[in-house]
């Protein structure tokens, strides 16, 4: 962790490492695949800044609990305080977009939905969330990013942005009605379709279209 910062365009950007603010069924096939009722308004929790990790390290998983799952998401860089914005607030303050895996305890999550308890523990523990360098786009192609992930070279996921149900910009609107957004946040904006279980060994390969294209591997959490 010590040796991980934000990056934009190549170029390390003095924004500490903030809170992710996630948000969960904004994509209606992905919902359906684990038979979740699609949401009204957005569903969102938070990962602390102690989820981050260099997600071109090798990605450590916990093997006390079974059924870590892989969800790919484009994680929005935040630049600015976002309180009850606008969407062009929300714009004005987007710094960089990049790929991240929001890596979830699949079978301790349905655990705890079933008591109705917190995710927290299936979501937010240390690690949880590897994240991409950040990369500049124009604001009008954030709704058309191919979101990929191959494991062992199969292709397990392949979404577009463009089928998000809230879009980033009123999804950033929307968070901030609750959670301040500070500079060095990051937003993840939901998976598309295809999560599944991760292995140790496993090599991914992900895509933000042809902006970023990177590849890691699975190993056992020290
Ligand atoms: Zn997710």
């Amino acid at each position: 962790m010590s040796d991980y910062s934000h990056i934009v365009d190549a170029v390390p950007v003095s924004l500490p490492l903030g809170k992710v603010v996630c948000v969960g069924r904004n994509y209606a096939d992905h919902a359906k695949e684990l038979n979740n009722p699609l949401p009204s308004e957005p569903v969102l929790f938070i990962k602390p800044s102690t989820a981050l990790a260099d997600i071109n390290q090798p990605i450590g998983i916990p093997t006390t609990w079974d059924c870590c799952h892989f969800e790919t998401e484009m994680a929005i860089l935040i630049g600015g305080t976002l309180t009850c914005c606008s969407e062009q607030q929300a714009a004005d303050a987007i710094a960089g977009v990049g790929i991240a895996l929001d890596l979830t305890l699949r079978d301790l999550q349905s655990e705890l939905k079933q008591k109705s308890l917190p995710w927290e523990k299936a979501k937010a523990f240390d690690g949880a969330c590897p994240t991409s360098a950040f990369v500049t786009l124009p604001i009008a192609e954030l709704q058309n990013q191919q979101i990929q992930l191959r494991q062992n070279g199969h292709l397990r996921q392949d979404g577009n942005s463009a089928a998000m149900l809230t879009p980033v910009l009123p999804l950033l609107v929307y968070i901030s009605q609750f959670f301040t957004l500070q500079p060095g946040d990051i937003v993840l904006t939901g998976t598309p379709a295809g999560v599944g279980p991760l292995t140790l060994g496993d090599e991914l390969q992900l895509n933000l279209s042809t902006k970023l294209n990177l590849s890691t591997h699975i190993i056992e959490r020290p």
